[in-house]
């Protein structure tokens, strides 16, 4: 589904991505960890052109997404993003935040889309918060509705990017719940965390990220197991 060749990325002469090859396959559950500013964000928003590569190839499905010809918009509507402070917007109401998108690109019309938006409130306990403003909900039910408003779009695969990190303890098991859930149905998802829990129980592939490259990948079990990269190793042991 996403194929990544020689990846890099320079902020004003900060070397930041330093040569990322991987392929995604469909229904794949990458699971990103790493170092603060490694590069795990960055590389994240380069697999939808939130950031501009400064060198290498993004491929998704067919298309070279990094081709300037390429239409990033109508591939970035099947590439859904969840982000660590949610971005919904604070001036639309909880169903408005969900419709936005699919009406506003001619996907749905705003019947359907408010049906489709019920059924998604639905589906996560909150359907009488519709009409309520995100400032009024807590921090679990913001994540929630962020990610049934990247659902709306009907993506093939779903970017996380630390989405539970600004989170109350209380409110972490909640998101990581709906996170199952859709990992259970077979979504495609690639995931930015530290909860070493939720990787163990739902990666199917792990990635470790550390100055630009990926240092080590490896199935769950081995990864956790048997680290092979003395930096890896010492990062466990930290988080774990
Ligand atoms: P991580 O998500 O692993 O903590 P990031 O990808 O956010 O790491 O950041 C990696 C490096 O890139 C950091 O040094 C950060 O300051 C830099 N960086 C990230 N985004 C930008 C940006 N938009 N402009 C300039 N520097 C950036
Ligand atoms: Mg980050």
């Amino acid at each position: 589904m996403i194929t990544v060749k020689g990846l890099h990325k320079s902020f004003d002469g900060n070397h930041v991505l330093k040569g990322v090859d991987i392929t995604i396959k469909k229904g794949e559950k990458v699971v990103v960890i790493g170092p603060s500013g490694s590069g795990k964000s960055t590389f994240l928003r380069c697999l939808n052109l939130l950031e501009q590569p400064t060198q290498g190839e993004i491929w998704f499905e067919s298309s070279n997404i990094t081709d300037p010809k390429t239409n990033i918009d109508k591939v970035r509507q099947k590439m859904g993003m969840v982000f660590q402070h949610f971005n919904l917007f604070p001036h639309l109401t909880v169903k408005k935040n969900i419709t936005l998108a699919p009406v506003k690109l001619g996907l749905q019309t705003q019947e359907e889309a408010d049906t489709n938006a019920m059924h998604l409130l639905e589906r996560i306990g909150l359907a009488d918060k519709a009409d309520s403003y995100p400032n009024m909900l807590s921090g679990g039910q913001k994540q929630r509705i962020a990610i049934v408003r990247a659902l709306a779009m009907n993506p093939e695969v779903i970017l996380f990017d630390e989405p539970t990190s600004a989170l109350d303890p209380e409110m972490v098991g909640e998101v990581l719940e709906l996170m199952k859930e859709l990992a259970k149905e077979g979504m495609t998802m690639v995931v930015v965390t530290h909860e070493m829990g939720f990787a163990r129980e739902v990666a199917t592939r792990m990635l470790f990220m550390d100055e630009g490259i990926i240092m080590e990948q490896n199935n769950p079990q081995e990864f956790f197991s048997n680290p092979q990269n003395p930096r890896l190793k010492d990062f466990l042991t930290k988080v774990l």
